[in-house]
């Protein structure tokens, strides 16, 4: 049977429906389930994604599509009772992209196709409005002249302009010098039927000698090519930005949706909206959303008219739609419910209410900060509408570090300027620029920037992106630039009215109640957003850390049930260690032992230790570390007691504790009262032209046992104090970067010397663990070798992918990233793991040390312990648990729950 390219829906029914969304795209899968539903959808049919990936390969859609599309347009055409192109009743369409996956606003949309000189006059008569149907066909012109025909969008704003100001000329009003003033002042409403017919030919020329030829008055062909027009508007930049960021592949495609057009700006009974069936920025189980009388779905979004409120609540009196329309709120508000029930998930609507009937345009899985999400799932969890592990992969790990985003410091005496809408999450501070490029520059030169724009648009993207924060002096809680703050997780306060924005002069002003400036902000000055209560501030403002909150933490009890890895932490301090208790870190993971040394006492006698010229005067250095080193395992112990405590031996190579000014080379000769010669020849003796590769880890303690023999002693007599405390201690002894067998039992030799030694003293004996990192290609090749001498592996994946990709950590900058934006990597291998490549060592390894002992514990300690794509695969290989940085302690709970849990393949999504 050949394979069918268009899906209809509407009139009560649909042949598509809501699984199929690899086809239909979100949009149009979703509208085919409301058909089926039950629920009022404008008609129309959906042209598949295989379609799209077909035309995007080939450019030319496939055979006999456009026959198809015809047939489905009669389909309509019978249905409406209206005609494409026709000249009493005309049919209007819309071409809108609707990928698998929502990407709100980076693809094209063309409204209004039908019209022309003739259908036009049609549909005046038939709305009982020129203006409106004026109106309409200047829309058609504008986007079909961008979208299509490639003219630039700006040209189309100089007819509406040069309108304005004649509408104000007429008026006798004084000329605004900025076009900002001159809308504020004039608005769209504002200019009558004659003036959008002059506009009308306006548009029509500028599409004439900007794009060559004249605007296509044929119906047909107005479809036709604003269908491939969107097809295409897959690979505009914004698109693949977005896709990039959000990890849509380029394959996919997007399905095009053509439906009969619906009205909400055909007078006082039309309005249109967008809504939530809960809070997208605290996850509140209440109905909202925003709607304006008399207008078209783009208004409520653009944000050039100030929206409204749904519901009463809160709302100035004769303002909610709740009041003013209540026959359709009540519709809505029914619509809503079933909607959200049926999908199990909170909805995003758009609605239209035409001539006082009500259609639902759109409704999709809703955008949501990070806190909402936890909170929505885990209160559908309590409402029965979900499985607890349901709820678990409702969350998105990586996000999870939103909740921990700053808030003001309440404690702060500062005045907030003004107050916008609160869009997304967390505090912030930075310089304030204007445009996208330059918070681009300003991140490219490692500074914070808070890009402040009259409203934001997709081409705004990667200055969204590079900002720390986002503000906008329009728009509502659903404007573009909310919706995309969120999705990233950047703060945003959005529709500050009282922000007066000059691009051109690079400032911003902030108004009182009554006016008048009370403060004006250049380019560059420092600015704080609260995106969490929607105050914006002058300067640099306190902020502290938040609380996770208490449906994180039930979601956390949640994810502890179903994981079967355990989450450590890599903490060096018991401070970090406190902190990751508190964030239910189950043991310490990995304890970097040298970053105990560099402070001002110790550092001393490191340094006397590393430039010792023989034993003796080496054990003397080391001796005075003795005391610190049993201090700082001593308070370890006590913060961690029962739990495991992975402490690893000293890593880095020794000059990396050496001054290397002349200044300070002149002071260490003093105290150590040798020459300033004899200084420099240590310096240059330990110098080496590849650092990660030479004398570190294990090589250290071969080469100098002293070393190694303090710091075991150390870890053991503080577990011996600890233990008599009362706690059951668990310390680990790791050695780092070996790559044999034999360098393991040299080290186990000291570790037994050692130990003996210290229980004898102590009159007690601690159970210890001693094991090794595997961070090199051959000791994961040899791991059953090695599994012989040690009792657990800790995989280094740091310096595992540095040395199985041959990639320098410390140097990879000038390339990777060229790497991954070409797509050479997936993703940069320091971040998420080298599955196919570091990922089969660690395979191998893990399978091989498992056969030379059954018993032995595996675990994680790089970056990637905190990586979700790398916790799943960590799952994967059966590692027993991950480490990572304290804060990354719940994502990796919630990430190896995930893993856990999709592993056992009950819940695909
Ligand atoms: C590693 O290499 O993955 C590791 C944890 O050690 P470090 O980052 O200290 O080299
Ligand atoms: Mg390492």
């Amino acid at each position: 049977m050949a394979r069918k390219l268009v899906y209809r829906f509407g009139f009560g029914k649909a042949e598509g429906r809501a699984e199929w969304k690899e086809l239909l795209g979100g949009k149009g899968a979703n509208l085919a389930e409301m058909a089926n539903m039950g629920i009022p959808v404008p008609p129309g049919f959906t042209i598949t994604t295989e379609v799209s990936v077909d035309y995007l390969r080939l450019s030319t859609v496939p055979e006999g599509l456009f026959e198809t599309v015809r047939e489905s347009l009669q389909w309509l055409e019978r249905g409406t009772g209206k005609q494409f192109g026709g000249r009493e009743n005309p049919l209007l369409v819309s071409v809108r992209s609707g990928a698998r996956s929502s990407m709100p606003g980076m693809m094209d949309t063309v409204l209004n196709l039908g019209l022309n000189d003739q259908t036009v006059r049609a549909l005046a008569e038939q709305s009982q409005s020129e203006r409106f149907a004026f109106d309409a066909y200047r829309r058609l012109l504008g986007m079909f002249g961008d979208v299509v025909l490639g003219v630039d969008r700006a040209l189309f704003d100089a007819p509406l302009h040069e309108a304005r100001r004649r509408v104000a000329k007429e008026r006798g009003l004084a000329l605004p010098g900025d076009v900002e003033t001159l809308t504020r002042l004039i608005p769209d409403p504002v200019l009558g039927a004659a003036d959008l017919r002059q506009v009308v030919e306006e548009y029509k020329r500028i599409i004439r000698e900007q794009s060559g030829q004249e605007f296509p008055a044929d119906p047909q062909t107005q479809l036709e090519s604003a269908v491939a027009s969107v097809f295409e508007s897959w690979n505009n930049p914004r698109a693949k930005l977005y896709r990039s960021m959000h990890d849509i592949p380029d394959e996919w495609g997007t399905a095009v949706n053509v439906q009969a057009m619906v009205f909400g700006n055909l007078g006082d009974s039309s309005a249109t909206g967008v809504a939530f069936t809960r809070d997208p920025s605290t996850g509140e189980r209440r109905f909202f959303g925003e709607w304006l009388p008399n207008a078209q779905g783009e208004d409520v979004v653009a944000g050039i008219r100030t929206p409204r409120p749904l519901g009463t609540a809160g709302a100035a009196s004769g303002t909610s739609l709740e009041e003013m329309m209540p026959e359709s709120y009540k519709e809505l508000f029914a619509i809503q419910a079933k909607l959200e029930h049926h999908f199990r998930d909170m909805q995003d609507l758009e609605f239209t209410i035409e001539a006082g009937k009500l259609y639902l345009l759109q409704t999709r899985n809703g955008k949501r900060s990070a806190r909402a999400s936890v909170r929505i799932a885990v209160n559908m969890v309590e409402e029965g509408l979900l499985h607890p592990d349901e709820a678990i992969l409702r969350v998105d790990p990586e996000r999870l570090e939103e909740l921990l985003f700053p808030a003001i410091d309440p404690k702060s005496k500062n005045q907030a300027l003004a107050k916008g809408i609160s869009a997304s999450p967390g505090a912030v501070s930075g310089h304030a620029v204007f445009s996208a490029d330059d918070a681009a520059a300003c991140a490219a030169r490692n500074e914070h920037a808070i890009l402040v724009r009259i409203e934001t648009s997709p081409e705004d993207l990667h200055g969204m992106k590079a900002a720390k924060g986002i503000l906008t002096a329009r728009g509502g809680a659903t404007s573009h630039a909310a919706v995309v703050a969120r999705g990233m997780g950047r703060p945003c306060v959005a529709g500050c009215a009282a922000l007066h924005v000059d691009y051109a002069a690079g400032v911003m002003t902030i108004h009182g109640a009554d006016g008048s400036v009370v403060a004006t902000i250049r380019q560059g000055d420092l600015i704080t957003i609260d995106g969490s209560s929607g105050h914006v501030y002058q300067g640099v403002v306190d902020t502290v850390d938040v609380e996770l909150g208490p449906e994180m933490e039930v979601l956390l009890k949640w994810t502890d049930r179903v994981r079967r890895m355990r989450v450590r932490t890599n903490a060096d301090t018991p401070a970090q260690a406190e902190q990751a208790l508190s964030f239910g870190a189950e043991g310490i993971g990995l304890c970097r032992t040298e970053h105990m040394f560099f402070n001002e006492e110790r550092i001393a006698a490191v340094r006397e230790m590393i430039l010792a010229r023989d034993i003796p005067a080496r054990e003397l250095a080391l001796a005075k570390l003795l005391p610190f080193q049993t201090q700082d395992f001593t308070e370890l112990f006590r913060v961690m007691k029962e739990r495991p405590v992975n402490i690893r031996l000293l890593d880095p190579p020794l000059h990396e504790f050496l001054p290397r000014e002349k200044a300070m080379i002149a002071e260490l000769a003093a105290t150590m009262e040798v020459s300033v010669g004899q200084v420099e020849r240590k310096i240059a003796e330990l110098f080496e032209f590849n650092p990660m590769l030479g004398h570190r880890g294990v090589r250290l303690g071969i080469t100098y046992p002293e070393i190694p023999a303090m710091q075991v002693q150390a870890i053991l007599e503080a577990a011996c104090t600890v233990q008599k405390e009362g706690h059951d201690v668990h310390p680990e002894i790791m050695i780092p970067l070996a790559f044999s067998a034999s360098e393991l039992r040299a080290m186990r030799g000291i570790v037994d010397r050692v130990a003996g030694e210290v229980f004898e003293r102590r009159g007690v004996e601690v159970k210890f663990k001693f094991g090794t990192m595997i961070e090199l290609p051959r000791a994961a090749l040899l791991a059953d070798q090695l599994a012989n001498e040690a009792e657990f592996f800790s995989f280094g994946t740091n310096d595992l992918t540095q040395t199985t990709l041959g990639v320098s950590r410390d140097d990879a900058g000038s390339f990777l990233p060229v790497y991954v934006e070409r797509q050479i990597l997936p993703a940069d291998p320091f971040v998420s793991l080298d599955i196919e490549g570091v990922g089969e060592l660690m395979r191998i390894a893990a399978e091989k040390a498992r056969v030379a002992r059954s018993e032995i514990s595996l675990g994680v300690c790089g970056e990637h312990g905190g990586d979700p794509k790398s916790i799943e695969f960590c799952e994967s290989i059966g590692l027993n648990y991950v480490s990572c940085s304290p804060f990354r302690v719940p994502i990796a709970r919630v990430a190896a729950a995930q893993a856990a849990l999709r592993r056992t393949k009950k819940y695909w999504h």
